[in-house]
């Protein structure tokens, strides 16, 4: 078997640039070493720019990737979540033809694996071809706690299909049933949630929208507007006085593992609460580009990185993003945090993803024994190139 030996200016070894290093693979890109220049002997293949391991995309939803471009910019959370629940005529051939075209396009992009929110089976078909890894997570969404029970047996539906689909094909993937949102889930379906047994990761998309913490604190606003015009009665939610996140964090078991998406909203006092209860593993998910789309806001990531948290990075859908790229997300935090280095911003990007999908036998760094999908990156990040 052919062995490859690559030298870039700068390599990422998952956790730290370092130089002068050399990436020895065996043909399909399982590492086999990593070794100084001066002990690589001959036949190395020398790069301009970076080398890394293969991007995580910790937060996506492929299945709405035939909504590019529908939405307008800015029209805020609310506005939006409307919109993408009131546009439903769209038919079979065009979603599919799109979810093909996205995933390509995370490939190219150097994608190797992606937490993937699903509300329908659209995926499978294409999941099943066993281009990227998937982490599926089947979003349980009901805020009437009356039906509770027939949400939660839905999901499961979904869930045994894509289970099956693994299954059937031998691909490795993970699959778990999360709630949507803290203001879009009952107690009752909550409980069916956190109780499910092969519940091990959870994502929450968390504190998006400042109308979030209003609707906890005292159930008013945007949130709750939105509620009247879905006609959907709230007569049973109780505010708490408190954020969002203080509102529902000590619901997740400490056996699971979760990841917050969004954080626009967050605060250090959130992640203080978030921490207290007991989580052994809570990941915090950044998804810039789609925050600008929607509401045009950022999180506060230096300060929510003085709370020790553990970043990661997504993309979310085509319908809140113009593309599936985790390069430019962080190209967008670097813009906007330029104090944040590209060690930290690739680390996010690469082994602290692995470790929230929980793939990190595979992906995220360049460690013997791994296939971690190997990059070349600008200097500059702005342009990636796969070479395995
Ligand atoms: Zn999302």
């Amino acid at each position: 078997m052919g062995t490859r030996k690559f030298q870039a200016s700068r390599l990422f070894t998952g956790r730290e640039l370092t130089k002068q290093q050399v990436l020895i693979t065996d043909e399909n890109g399982i590492v086999l070493d990593l070794v100084p220049a001066s002990e690589a002997g001959q036949g190395i293949e020398p790069l301009e720019g970076i080398l890394s391991p293969g991007f995580i995309n910790c937060h996506c939803h492929l299945e709405l990737s035939h909504m590019r471009g529908l939405i307008p910019e800015h029209t805020g959370l609310t506005e939006f979540l409307f919109r993408v629940v009131s546009q439903r005529q769209f038919d079979k051939e065009e979603i599919a033809a799109a979810i093909v075209q996205a995933e390509e396009e995370m490939i190219r992009n150097g994608i190797v694996a992606v937490g993937d929110i699903c509300n329908t089976v659209d995926t499978i078909a294409q999941k099943a071809a066993g281009r990227l890894y998937y982490h599926n997570f089947i979003e349980a969404i009901g805020f009437n706690p009356a039906i509770a029970a027939q949400r939660f047996a839905h999901s499961k539906m979904l869930y045994e299909q894509f289970r099956t689909m693994l299954a059937d094909t031998g691909l490795p993937g993970g699959c778990s049933i999360v709630p949507h949102a803290p203001y879009s889930v009952a107690d009752e379906l909550w409980q069916l949630i956190i109780d499910y047994s092969e519940n091990k990761i959870l994502s929450i998309h968390n504190q998006e929208t400042a109308a979030e913490n209003e609707w906890f604190r005292s159930k008013t606003g945007d949130m709750d507007n939105f509620y009247k015009r879905m006609n959907i009665d709230t007569g049973f939610f109780q505010p708490t006085g408190k954020t969002s996140l203080a509102s529902y964090s000590h619901r997740f078991g400490n056996d699971q593992s979760v990841i917050f998406v969004h954080n626009v909203h967050t605060s250090a006092d959130d992640i203080a609460i978030a921490n207290d209860t007991g989580h052994r593993n809570n990941f915090f998910c950044f998804c810039p580009n789609a925050n600008r789309y929607i509401s045009n806001q950022l999180p506060d990531i230096p300060m929510l990185m003085d709370q020790h948290i553990l970043p990661v990075i997504g993309t979310d859908s085509l319908a809140s993003n113009h593309q599936l790229s985790i390069l430019a997300e962080l190209k967008t935090i670097q813009q906007h945090y330029p104090s944040i280095g590209p060690d930290l911003l690739l680390q996010w990007a690469t082994v602290n993803g692995a470790k929230a999908l929980q793939v990190e036998k595979q992906y995220g760094s360049f460690e013997k024994g791994k296939q971690p999908g190997i990059l070349l990156l600008s200097d500059d990040l702005t342009a990636v190139k796969r070479i395995l």
